[in-house]
């Protein structure tokens, strides 16, 4: 059983992000959580703790630290990677999908063991988590990420196209030549949706066809019906959360992946059959166009 464990006895609150803050966030105090890691199947634990402002979001092994980056994922096979110290720390993307849902602007990410642990193969327990720790207010205005061109990456039919907007939105479209999945359309407004409870439940899903190829890959080595859901042709293994949940899980993963970028992304964004791989390009796409207009602005 995965449990959290809070770090403090006082009293904590939770505060529902929305774009109104002006103030960057980070933890009132720091929340410890457990499990088994999707890929590795081992044993993982993950500490948050509260950072100061203009942190970001930064991992460490205790030793040595990166910023959750886009420029520092080394791997984006059936999840998120990124390099610390010559090592790689897998499947990133839901917690990061959890700080960035939720608010959090600046959090160091403690983590002992090679991968995130997988939990319920949501992003739900992260949540509970970050709620459970609470948020506070930093002094320091948040510095969103905007962008003033239209972003768009591509790869084999897949697409990830963002244009400027004032605030995020997000709609995915997920289509498999499957009987039980087909094409689904999933959207994400954080000023209008209720992350906590609309996206953070929606778990990771495989295809059975697929599981033998991704355990010969050596991964998968933790998934179990406990933190995936299966598909065959003719079932699933567990009730889906929402009749739309493979779609929202897409969205749940984007988030993760976007926030990758260095901060709240302001944009209409519309991916269609994106991944990971996708997701990250289209991160460090936004990284690189930003780099240059702030060099092209010295001048
Ligand atoms: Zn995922």
């Amino acid at each position: 059983m995965n449990v959290f464990k809070i770090e403090s006895s006082e009293p904590v609150v939770s505060e529902k992000h929305s774009d109104a803050y002006a103030i960057q966030m980070t933890l009132r105090d720091s929340v410890t959580l457990s499990g088994t890691g999707l890929h590795s199947g081992r044993e993982t634990s993950v500490a948050i703790h509260p950072a100061e402002p203009d942190t970001g979001i930064v991992l460490t092994d205790g030793t040595h630290s990166v910023p959750a980056l886009a420029s520092n994922v080394v791997d984006t096979s059936r999840g998120t990677s990124i390099g610390l110290n010559g090592d790689r720390v897998r499947t990133v993307e839901h917690l990061m999908s959890a700080l960035s849902g939720m608010g959090v602007d600046n959090a160091v990410v403690e983590v002992n063991g090679p991968e995130m642990p997988a939990l319920d193969g949501s992003a739900r327990l992260y949540v509970d988590a970050i709620q459970a720790a609470g948020l506070v207010g930093l002094e320091a205005a948040r510095r969103p990420v905007v962008i003033d061109e239209p972003i768009y990456v591509h790869h084999n039919g897949s697409f990830i196209l963002a244009v400027p907007a004032p605030h995020l939105s997000i709609t995915y479209v997920l289509d498999y030549d499957h009987p039980l999945i087909g094409s689904q359309t999933a959207s994400y407004i954080p000023s209008e949706n209720d992350f906590a409870k609309e996206i953070a439940p929606a778990r990771t899903f495989v295809l059975y066809e697929e599981v033998a190829a991704l355990l010969n890959d050596g991964l998968s080595r933790g998934g179990s019906i406990e933190n995936v859901i299966v598909i065959w042709q003719d079932r699933m293994s567990s009730d889906l959360r929402f009749p739309d949940e493979l779609a929202r899980h897409k969205i749940m993963d984007m988030v993760g992946d976007i926030f990758l970028c260095g901060g709240a992304l302001q944009a209409d964004v519309l991916a269609v059959k994106s991944g990971h791989t996708l997701n990250v390009e289209f991160a460090k796409e936004v990284e690189r166009v930003r780099a240059n207009k702030a060099q092209g602005d010295l001048f």
